[in-house]
């Protein structure tokens, strides 16, 4: 991936006030959003019937919810939006401070990287704000990466790395089912890329998007690490 900084990019979408989820931009990531889960579906069942493969990830399982989501434009506005009008007052409030322990989690762990081992007690991992009580509270609007990760190998393995009951394989994910949706991915480059914007220098993770989409004044722009 292209090595971009996400501050130009912040910098240059505030000064232009670009909003790509005008009503054409919201059903554009909801048409894109169920396609994709009619393509992952149609995969999955061709994967146990002609490969025997069947997906490990189960109702309840969030592990691959502490990794690192990353999100473009075009999916944390649709998402922003769908919280603004799906959410109650008191869930945004609730999300709103998830997501500012998350940010302080994520300054800690910047500034981490350049102490020494004992000097912090930081947790080495933080769950996605979105998840409340082991479930995603937007699952329907839930980002490309969350509808196409699906993994064959033991949930242990799906754990943040440094959860202290993860195990040392690594993941084993349904690549078919990776390409099988790409070209998806594919319309969303091109959409960013259609209203003028680096699609690379969109991407930045969940939480970070979240912020600066619902205007909260904890907002950062960090270079991604
Ligand atoms: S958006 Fe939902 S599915 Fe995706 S990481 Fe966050 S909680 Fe998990």
């Amino acid at each position: 991936m292209d090595a971009v900084d996400n501050r130009e990019f912040a910098a240059e979408y505030s000064k232009c006030g670009i909003d790509l989820l005008n009503t054409r931009g919201a059903n554009f990531v909801k048409i894109v959003y169920s396609s994709v889960d009619e393509v992952v579906s149609c995969e999955i069942n061709r994967l146990c019937a002609e490969e025997g493969v069947i997906p490990t990830c189960k109702a309840g399982c969030f592990h691959c919810c502490g990794q690192h989501i990353l999100t473009s434009i075009t999916e944390a506005q649709a998402l922003a939006h769908y919280i603004k009008y799906s959410f109650t007052q008191d869930q945004i409030e609730k999300l709103r401070l998830r997501t500012q322990q998350w940010h302080e989690w994520d300054e800690t762990r910047r500034s981490c990287s350049t102490l020494t081992d004992g000097q912090s007690d930081f947790s080495a991992y933080c769950y996605c704000p979105m998840l409340v009580k082991g479930e995603c509270s937007a699952y329907s609007m839930r980002p490309l990466i969350c509808r196409t990760h699906f993994v064959s190998s033991d949930s242990p393995a799906c754990r943040p790395f440094q959860d202290p009951e993860s195990i040392n394989d690594n993941p084993v994910a349904l690549a078919s089912v990776l390409a099988a949706t790409s070209p998806f991915s594919i319309m969303i480059r091109e959409h960013i890329e259609n209203a003028g914007l680096n699609f690379y220098g969109s991407l930045m993770l969940l939480p970070h998007w979240l912020a600066i989409e619902m205007d909260w004044d904890f907002a950062t722009t960090p270079q991604m690490k």
